[in-house]
């Protein structure tokens, strides 16, 4: 196997840390010790990429996922040398590629003025990004008739991982010691949806301004619904956000109405009416959505909106 059919198999069957079944069950926790002893912890819940880990395969860190039940059952697995320290990747407890894990970085020991630890305001993703959800709950997220069925916003907060809203201040005070100390080279902010208007443009342009003004030479992506104004794409780049994420989630009209039905009373019309919008703002690949396979769009729907 090469290193790209490396990384495509752990992303899609997940690593198995689990180094004792039983007592992992037990613990009430799939991954129990060994996922939290080698490099960053991942994270479990939450808005964007969870209940994965950073694991670098050559020199390309990727985000697997370690706690689901699918990486639970995985051939995939890992042997640590205890006088070396180093990390040997197993398929059914044959060696196939050294790896290594990002470690803690030194940010996650700082808290704010007000004793609020700098790991709950933003995260570590892979080795080099900066990633926050700027506002921790969203309109749709509690009304079953809205909410979306993937999403997990109010797991984290529930378990006091992380904090509702995040200040500018507190993101740019974050940003420029991620910066400082662990070399992050660029940041995501992304956002549960605040209302049916701006829908989280116009906090995401605080955000991006108080950070550009703090660590100018960071590179930041903001993700949100399109805004009913388009006006806010060059208020969001004049702030500092140099491209954006308008995640359409699922292709197929009935499939959006099933799965988020809140999400969905923006029409697909009006996603590509923004994209075209935003593109002239911000410029070509550097406006961007996200699929999600396995929701219920047919692999030919799913062909057909990434082509278009
Ligand atoms: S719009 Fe949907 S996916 Fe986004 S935060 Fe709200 S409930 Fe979650």
């Amino acid at each position: 196997m090469n290193q790209q059919q490396v990384i495509t198999e752990l992303q899609t069957k997940g690593l198995n840390l689990v180094v004792d079944a039983a007592a992992g069950e037990r613990a009430g926790n799939w991954a129990s010790d060994l996922a939290s002893d080698l490099g960053v912890s991942g994270r479990k819940g939450g808005a964007g990429p969870s209940d994965h880990k950073a694991v670098t395969v050559g020199k390309t860190t990727v985000m697997v996922p370690v706690y689901t039940t699918g990486a639970a059952e995985s051939p995939y697995a890992v042997r640590q040398d205890k006088e070396t320290g180093k990390s040997t990747l197993t398929y059914n407890g044959k060696a196939v590629a050294p790896i290594d894990f990002p470690r803690r970085p030194r940010f996650y020991q700082l808290k704010t003025a007000n004793g609020v630890p700098y790991w709950k305001i933003a995260l570590l993703h892979s080795h080099n990004v900066l990633a926050t959800t700027v506002l921790q709950r969203c309109i749709r997220y509690d009304n079953r008739t809205t909410a979306c069925q993937f999403c997990a916003i109010g797991q984290s907060l529930e378990a006091d991982r992380t904090i509702a809203q995040k200040t500018p201040q507190q993101l740019a005070e974050v940003a420029a010691a991620a910066v400082q100390l662990d070399g992050v080279e660029n940041m995501i902010m992304t956002t549960g949806t605040p209302n049916v208007t701006d829908r989280g443009a116009a906090y995401l342009t605080d955000c991006a301004q108080a950070i550009r003004k703090r660590v100018p030479s960071l590179p930041i992506q903001a993700q949100c619904e399109p805004p009913d104004d388009f006006e806010w794409f060059a208020k969001m780049h004049t702030a500092g956000v140099d491209s954006l994420g308008m995640h359409l989630e699922a292709a197929d009209p009935a499939v959006r109405a099933k799965i988020m039905p809140g999400k969905a009373r923006v029409p697909l019309s009006y996603y590509f009416e923004a994209f075209a919008a935003a593109v002239r703002v911000f410029g070509r690949n550097q406006v961007s959505t996200y699929l999600l396979a396995g929701l219920g769009d047919s692999k030919e729907t799913l062909l057909e909106m990434c082509d278009r």
